[in-house]
């Protein structure tokens, strides 16, 4: 029997109730912050993803999907920072009014061992916004995720966030920590001997235990304790650090907070659900200042963030498909189809015999689909323009006007409800 790969999955209406939740709730809360919806490739040139995400990444080294088809190597998107930077670029959004801010939601691709919430065929939901340097616009999608995850109902939130300097200042503080960590250089894990020379900075994400009692040591910890950023970057973010105080947002200064992308710069957070355990973030970004350019761009300013969709949904209560409104139960299937669509366009969900089942039994598949009501149209009814409503709950039937019926239908489309 033939079956999805490992590390994806279908997803089921019944699942997808609580997608649909999540992704109808998240398009209305950006779209209300004036963010707009971007829809990239699922594939790029591999060259995008190898300046724009890093090539000394886990990412790039170990999990790309890397397909060639003619001359050309390409690369099922892992992320989609990079692919939103390349449009930015490509269609010249630097000319467009500042902050140009956009939105995405869809799948991304890793090769990576699948365990529980990490997939290979994964979701992810994220904004960038291009084109200011202020600590105004990091707080502004801070609180666009934290507004976010509220409505959601997320329990236990906090933020974690940290100030990893420029590019001015960061070259100096790497120097520093390849310093003071020269004595341990040789009790380090293997990764951690490779981000010495490559990306020092990275060292303290590191999950193994001996390298994580190495930094909280004495000399490191005090180390790490002082702020090695310069005056710009320390003005940054003090003030960033005011505006989240004035929005009631509780964040907690965490000096080990480095994110495993190489391309952040000053601000970099994380927003954790402590329900998650271990692996608790449920987002997390950054500042971005050297992408744009990075990738052939003008120089921009940039800040954002991404979610993991599966982990955030495992914190949402389930939701339910919608409950069927109307069954049409008639002898005459034209009739029946034609009134079917006439309702659906007022808004509400319908259905019709398809099978040429007699009345009895269509009853009986009302039943079964739990319409809200039924609509009898009988021979009698369509002689008369009239129509039977029967509410099978209670067990009430009456005999109304068609037309009249049609016009006391009064509800929002469904598009409208989103806005
Ligand atoms: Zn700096
Ligand atoms: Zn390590």
């Amino acid at each position: 029997m033939l079956s999805a790969p490992k590390g994806t999955h279908d997803l089921l209406p019944e699942a997808l109730a609580t997608w649909q939740y999540f992704e109808n709730t998240a398009r209305s809360i950006m779209e209300r912050a004036n963010f707009h919806e971007i829809r990239t490739p699922l594939f790029e040139a591999t060259s995008l993803f190898e300046r724009g995400v890093g090539d000394t990444t886990d990412i790039v080294n170990k999990e790309m999907y890397t397909f060639e088809k003619g001359d050309r190597q390409l690369t099922l998107r892992p992320e989609n920072t990079a692919g939103v930077v390349r449009a930015y670029i490509q269609h010249g959004m630097d000319r467009c009014p500042k902050p140009v801010k956009l939105y995405y939601l869809g799948p991304m691709f890793r090769y990576e061992r699948p365990q529980a919430g990490r997939q290979r065929q994964f979701h992810q939901a994220g904004v960038e916004l291009f084109g200011l340097d202020t600590p105004q616009s990091d707080a502004s999608v801070i609180l666009l995720a934290w507004d976010l995850f509220t409505t959601l109902g997320i329990p236990d939130l906090a933020l974690e966030i940290n100030n990893v300097g420029c590019f001015d200042c960061r070259d100096d503080f790497k120097n520093q920590l390849r310093a003071i960590l020269l004595p341990f250089k040789d009790s380090l894990c293997e990764d951690c001997q490779k981000r010495y020379e490559t990306n020092p900075l990275r060292m303290l994400d590191c999950k193994s235990e001996k390298c994580k009692a190495i930094y909280a040591s004495e000399a490191v910890a005090n180390f790490l304790e002082a702020d090695h950023t310069c005056e710009a970057c320390q003005q940054h973010f003090n003030a960033l650090l005011i505006i989240l105080t004035q929005c009631n947002i509780q964040f907690h200064h965490n000096k080990m907070l480095v994110r495993g992308l190489d391309y952040y710069t000053r601000t970099v957070f994380e927003i954790t659900s402590t329900h998650l355990g271990a692996q608790n973030a449920v987002c997390g970004g950054g500042r971005y200042n050297g992408l744009v350019k990075t990738l052939g761009g003008p120089d921009t300013p940039a800040v954002g963030w991404a979610l993991g969709v599966e982990r955030l949904i495992s914190l949402i209560p389930p939701q339910h498909p919608a409950s069927l409104d109307f069954y049409i139960a008639s002898d005459d299937p034209g009739s029946a189809l034609l009134l079917a669509q006439q309702i659906q366009h007022q808004g509400f969900s319908v259905e019709v015999d398809l099978s040429g089942k007699n009345l009895g039994k269509q009853l009986t598949q009302a039943n079964k689909l739990q319409a809200g009501q039924v609509i009898i149209l009988g021979e009698t009814e369509r002689q008369q323009n009239q129509i039977t409503l029967k509410d099978m709950a209670k067990g009430l039937q009456e005999t109304v006007d068609k037309d009249s019926f049609l016009t006391s239908l009064k509800r929002p489309p469904v598009s409208s409800v989103l806005r």
